[in-house]
């Protein structure tokens, strides 16, 4: 069984290799219970024949213990923590750790902005549905609603005008119109949708029913 990583691993730019940090298990101490080879997340451990083999010790995390202080029977150790200041010292390892707390924080800020920006365009209204009642012809009402997106990233989409007969619109009776406003660039049209509803207000137009799509 090969200890060696499958692929040349360094802890804070030194070759893993060449740090004796890992774990060490007395087998018979060791009673097979696996919580070595469940807990441990670097995948060190295997288990056979009811004993535990860290048979990537390499893959060990310098300076972890976890399973050594978890394991029930302590069959296993691990060196003096001195090892690992060591190795610290005489690699001189600080200047090398502050240049990847820098590339760390820089990271972590990059996905936070990430992240924020997906929330904003997520909780952004790029499309409304409208179901409006009223007369409409008189009014001019789609010269207005054109008037509202003209040089603007807007756009009115799937517009349908039912007109119940045509003696009624003649009489008078009410007409329905439902359209869609969108954002031809995936902007929010919360600012729009206000004008919109304004511009119903004016025009004395129910307001059926308006939907997020
Ligand atoms: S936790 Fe301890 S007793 Fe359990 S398998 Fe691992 S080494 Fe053996
Ligand atoms: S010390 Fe940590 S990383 Fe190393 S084998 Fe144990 S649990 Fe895994």
């Amino acid at each position: 069984m090969s200890t060696k990583p499958a692929k040349p691993s360094f802890w804070h730019g030194i070759a893993r290799e060449t740090i004796p940090w890992f774990p060490t298990v007395n087998a018979d101490k060791c009673i097979g219970c696996e919580l070595c080879f469940v807990t441990c997340g670097r995948g060190v451990y295997e288990v056979r024949d009811h004993k535990a083999h860290p048979d990537r010790p390499y893959d060990c995390m310098v300076g972890c213990t976890t399973c050594a202080n978890i394991c029930p029977t302590q069959a296993i150790t691990f060196p003096d923590r001195q090892l690992v200041q060591k190795v610290e010292r005489e690699h001189k390892i600080l200047a090398i750790v502050r240049q990847e707390a820098t590339a760390k924080r820089t990271k972590l800020e990059a996905e936070k902005a990430r992240a924020q920006a997906e929330d904003t365009v997520a909780a952004a209204t790029t499309r409304m549905a409208f179901h409006i009642a009223g007369e409409f012809g008189e009014k001019r009402f789609l010269v207005k609603l054109e008037a509202l997106i003209k040089d603007r990233p807007f756009d009115i989409v799937n517009l349908k005008l039912e007109v119940p007969t045509l003696k009624g619109a003649l009489e008078k009776t009410p007409s329905h119109m439902t359209f869609e406003v969108t954002s031809t660039d995936q902007q929010d049209v919360a600012v729009l949708l206000a004008e919109v509803r304004q511009l119903l207000r004016d025009n004395q137009l129910v307001l059926v029913h308006e939907a997020r799509l």
